[in-house]
């Protein structure tokens, strides 16, 4: 079955003619029921009236029966029978040898065969039984037997019964009905349910159009109509559109980081060909070729970094970032990219200083965390002006271990912050470009992606004017924690004291 809707439709009439069944067989079984009660009360009314009107005749004194020909046998008095002949259906008074004393009218209609089996019958009867049925060759008989109370009239018993032919609708007759009655129900439940799954459906297709319309980028911006409900279908295309807003998140970004990439690497293009057309050129002294090739060499380098940056981040979405974990010693690695820290401190006239550092091995790698670490110094160092400050620091807590990187530097506002992990976000880009160690907007991103795949965080707090804290943490392996290990002597780098008043 191909769709929903033909399932829905084959189920819905199975199941709905199979109740139908159901319901046709219950319904006869429970009608038999209360009609065998009303003929049975019937019966019992007419041979109760037979014993009144035979009790009332007795009260006269007079005899009841007569016996007119000894063949035949006692018979009711004419005066008794013209009173029970007012009792209509079929009505037997028999004695207690069993003969019969007076058959009604609707008895003495009978074939003979008839007449002589229902008498046959009601001698057989047991007086008390509940009512039974007596197939007779015209008529089908449910005849009940009472006892006359006093048998000093001669009168034993009173056999009465109804004509149940009409009653009872046998059961072949029901499955004749049923199969005259149920194509009928068939067509019409099928026709039920294809227009009602057809109509429970019909937001379903809509949906499909609306999805089928959303063909690439550019309609992404489409949203599916939500009804106010709460069923499936409106719990269906809200995640539908959930989901399709995070596709526009991705795709925007995608197309930004193409488009920021294609210009980050247009300019360094445009200078490199400008130098290589000036060392090219007949005119010039050596020394303006000269000057022409370094800047072009500093040009392809910065590309190059560009270029390496980039396919970073492009391993990393594919999810192709391979770290190639080991025990990293953590105390010896700081101290390292701390010495570096220092040489750049020095250059840009700032004082670096590692005022406290503590023993604690991490699951890493280690190329990528100094990385890392040592894009948080270069940045630390970049924005801060001469006669500022650099202060690391690395502290275990009692799961983890905290790198992070304060700077006095020229900070970033409130409204810029939640942006620096960002792809290609600088907080100035003319001023960043401008300088001759201006970034990409980068290295926050790929930072901030090393902290994550080690299982750990890079966060910023930074205040405008006042400077910035970078801070990586990292979680111990385990078994690694608590704090077993002791820290080391604080480090300072010419001479600075560590007061710590960094931002706040
Ligand atoms: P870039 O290569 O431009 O430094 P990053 O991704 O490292 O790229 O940093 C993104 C931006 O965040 C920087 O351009 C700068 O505006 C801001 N930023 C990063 N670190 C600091 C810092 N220590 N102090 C002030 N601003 C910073």
């Amino acid at each position: 079955m191909s769709s929903i809707r033909a399932r829905l439709t084959t189920t819905y009439a199975a199941a709905l003619f199979g109740t139908m069944a159901v319901f046709a067989v219950v319904l006869y079984g429970a009608r038999r029921a209360s009609v065998y009660r009303d003929l049975q009360d019937n019966a019992t009314r007419r041979a109760d009236l037979a014993l009144q009107i035979i009790a009332q005749a007795k009260e006269t004194g007079d005899p009841l029966t007569v016996v007119r020909d000894p063949l035949i046998g006692p018979t009711v008095t004419p005066r008794l029978k013209t009173l029970l002949e007012g009792i209509p259906d079929f009505v037997l008074v028999l004695d207690s040898y069993g003969r019969t004393l007076y058959n009604s009218f609707a008895v003495r209609q009978l074939s003979d065969n008839d007449q002589l089996k229902l008498s046959q019958e009601a001698i057989d009867l047991v007086t008390g039984e509940p009512a039974q049925l007596i197939e007779l060759s015209s008529d089908r008989l449910l005849v009940v037997s009472r006892p006359e109370p006093d048998r000093g009239t001669g009168v034993a018993r009173v056999v009465a019964g109804v004509s149940a032919t009409n009653a009872f609708l046998n059961p072949g007759e029901l499955v004749a009905t049923m199969l005259v009655i149920s194509p009928i129900i068939l067509v019409l439940s099928i026709f039920g349910a294809y227009v009602i799954a057809g109509r429970a459906l019909r937001p379903v297709d809509r949906m499909v159009d609306e999805v089928a319309a959303i063909r690439d980028g550019r309609s992404l911006h489409r949203r599916l109509p939500v009804t106010d409900t709460t069923d499936e279908l409106a719990r269906l295309a809200a995640t539908l559109n959930e989901m399709i807003e995070r596709l526009e998140t991705s795709f925007g970004a995608l197309r930004r980081f193409t488009a920021d990439a294609s210009h980050e690497l247009k300019t360094p293009l445009a200078v490199l060909r400008a130098d290589v057309e000036r060392a090219m050129g007949g005119t010039g002294t050596s020394n303006e070729h000269l000057a022409a090739l370094e800047e072009a060499l500093q040009e392809t380098a910065r590309m190059a970094d560009l270029v390496e940056s980039l396919l970073t981040l492009a391993r990393a979405d594919e999810g192709r970032f391979d770290l190639h974990r080991e025990p990293v010693e953590m105390e010896p690695l700081v101290r390292e990219v701390y010495e570096t820290a220092v040489i750049l401190g020095e250059h840009a006239g700032l004082t670096v200083t590692l005022p406290v550092i503590e023993e604690a091995t991490v699951q890493g790698d280690r190329t990528r965390l100094r990385q890392l670490f040592l894009n948080l110094i270069t940045n630390a160092i970049k924005y801060t002006g001469r006669g500022g400050r650099v202060e690391l620091s690395l502290s275990r807590r009692l799961d983890s271990v905290t790198f992070s990187v304060r700077d006095t530097g020229i900070g970033i506002a409130a409204a810029d912050l939640p942006f620096v992990f960002e792809r290609f976000w600088r907080a100035d880009r003319a001023r960043s470009r401008a300088s001759e160690r201006g970034g990409f907007g980068l290295g926050l991103a790929i930072s901030q992606y090393i902290a994550q795949a080690h299982g750990g965080s890079l966060t910023a707090i930074s205040r405008l004017g006042r400077g910035s804290t970078f801070t990586v943490s990292l979680p111990l392996p385990v078994g690694e924690e608590a704090g077993e290990g002791e820290p080391a002597a604080p480090v300072e780098a010419h001479g600075a004291a560590s007061t710590g008043d960094g931002p706040d």
